[in-house]
């Protein structure tokens, strides 16, 4: 989506309708990332801590949001973890229901849930995600970048410092932070690692015999390394080249989305504001509420100025919302220079409502995720397949009863073992499991056993006969398998 208020090239068209945005010097920003100077190289961030209703209420929601993530590895649903995604093994835990992949209507659904929820939600409410919810975000702004205030002072200490040159209370207090930076990424990457192996199985990793898990050992110091790296020192570059959700924003986004926007029409023409200036006589001098404090700069941790309009860089953080709000209580104007809203809520001046749009998004959202959680509670817990023997069509026996021989192959989804009964459900005749007095299908495992199943003439309705095949285990009848049983014409 472009930005609509402003224009191509720094001349002033005649007709021009956004003539007071054209003091910006947006060209500069056109032409190089925020985060690197002319020549490409990399411009650190010194961003200055954000204050003001927006940053505490992120502050609540992202301590909720740690909490959760932290402890998410540790709460088990009926003995499964809360969430494993187990690419190596393709085992899956969502809310304590073991998937595999022959769940592949589930997966079809949580696929089009995902994707289909990020274009829906992105569409109405733009980057709400990255800015409240993105655990890069939560971690970078809410702990990694708190440690920078706490160990080295705000954005201007921080600037001295590493202008300063080396000494024995520089090195020392760099060294305390990156020691606890990479402590942190530690235990962040063993979180995560935990997400993808299971608790039970990275506990092992850390209390065996490390010559037993060197691969499992590599990940941990990999994924250690890995997060240091970002946290420490990619930072928001993470967001601006690798992230791909918000290279989707520019496709995604429209002029009624819901984006951290500047009010150029109230804010401009920008000015700076003389002490005993009084303020309302600022419009009358032809500018607008924009005191070019560049506050909202100060504490993007993007570098961005959202002066400059809806930028690909902007993570919707609300930094910058703060940062002029604190300004606009103390020149005595109306918060919300900066705020939520649409492109079309600025140029027409309305609040943001919850448009109808916003209903029909919310709606289909909500019956996506609720036709996931249906089937993820309704599954069955195992899953059987009846398959012909290869080779074999059928055996006839001196008194004229006939068999059919199969395999059968069991997907165990739950977490304990399964002693198994196969029954013919449609039909007489006799089921025998081979090799196996008494089947039992082991758990979390696909196991296969060759079954016998035999007619009487009575009971086969011509060369192929319909079968019904009930699974129980003990009394109850957890699945019902069909098949085909072949005989003579
Ligand atoms: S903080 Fe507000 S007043 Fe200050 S430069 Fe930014 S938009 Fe203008
Ligand atoms: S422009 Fe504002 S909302 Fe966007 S990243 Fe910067 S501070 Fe955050």
């Amino acid at each position: 989506m472009s930005t609509p208020t402003l224009p191509e090239k720094q001349s002033n068209p005649p007709g021009d309708p956004n003539p007071q945005v054209r003091n910006v010097n947006w060209q500069d920003f056109r032409e190089h990332l925020a985060t690197a100077d002319k020549e490409g190289n990399r411009t650190w961030i010194y961003a200055k801590q954000p204050s003001g209703a927006w940053y505490r209420r992120r502050t609540v929601f992202a301590w909720l949001l740690i909490a959760t993530m932290f402890s998410g590895p540790f709460i088990k649903i009926g003995g499964n973890p809360l969430l494993m995604i187990n690419i190596l093994e393709r085992k899956f835990s969502i809310l304590g229901q073991i998937f595999w992949p022959e769940d592949t209507i589930i997966f079809a659904v949580a696929m089009l849930t995902f994707f289909g929820g990020i274009m829906i939600f992105t569409t109405a409410f733009g980057r709400l995600w990255c800015g409240w919810a993105c655990p890069q975000t939560v971690m970078m702004e809410m702990v990694f970048r708190k440690l920078d205030y706490l160990i080295e002072g705000d954005a201007q200490a921080q600037r001295a410092l590493d202008a300063a040159p080396w000494s024995a209370g520089k090195v020392a207090r760099k060294l305390f932070k990156h020691g606890i930076l990479f402590g942190l990424s530690f235990v962040v990457g063993n979180t995560l690692l935990s997400y993808i192996i299971g608790l039970d199985q990275l506990l092992r990793i850390i209390t065996d015999n490390p010559a037993n898990h060197l691969v499992g050992l590599g990940f941990m110091i990999a994924f250690t390394l890995l997060f240091y790296g970002i946290f420490a020192r990619f930072r928001e570059q993470a967001c601006t080249f690798i992230c791909p959700y918000g290279r989707f924003q520019s496709a995604l986004l429209d002029e009624n989305t819901m984006i951290v926007a500047y009010d150029h029409k109230r804010g401009e023409k920008r000015g700076s504001w003389k002490r005993d200036q009084v303020i309302e006589l600022r419009r009358e001098q032809g500018q607008g509420d924009c005191v070019n404090c560049r506050q909202c700069v100060a504490v993007c941790p993007t570098g961005i100025d959202i002066r400059n309009g809806l930028q690909m860089e902007c993570v919707n953080c609300t930094a910058c919302m703060d940062a002029c709000d604190n300004v606009m209580d103390k020149i005595g104007r109306p918060k919300g220079l900066i705020r939520y809203a649409s492109l079309n809520g600025i140029e027409k001046g309305e609040p943001l409502r919850y448009t109808a749009r916003m209903k029909l998004y919310t709606g289909m959202l909500t019956g996506l995720i609720t036709l996931f959680l249906i089937l993820v509670f309704t599954r069955a817990e195992v899953e059987t397949l009846f398959l012909r023997a290869p080779g074999a069509l059928f055996q006839a026996a001196p008194d004229g009863r006939i068999s059919n021989l199969y395999t059968a192959k069991v997907v165990n989804k739950t977490n304990r073992d399964l002693p198994l009964q196969f029954r013919l459900l449609n039909s007489g005749g006799k089921v025998t499991v081979l090799g196996a007095a008494n089947f039992a299908a082991p758990k979390e495992k696909v196991t296969q056993t060759s079954v016998l199943i035999e007619l009487g003439p009575e009971d086969r309705k011509g060369p192929t006969t319909k079968l019904e095949i009930g699974v129980y285990s003990g009394d109850k009848l957890i699945e019902t398998v069909n098949t085909a049983f072949i005989g003579p014409r």
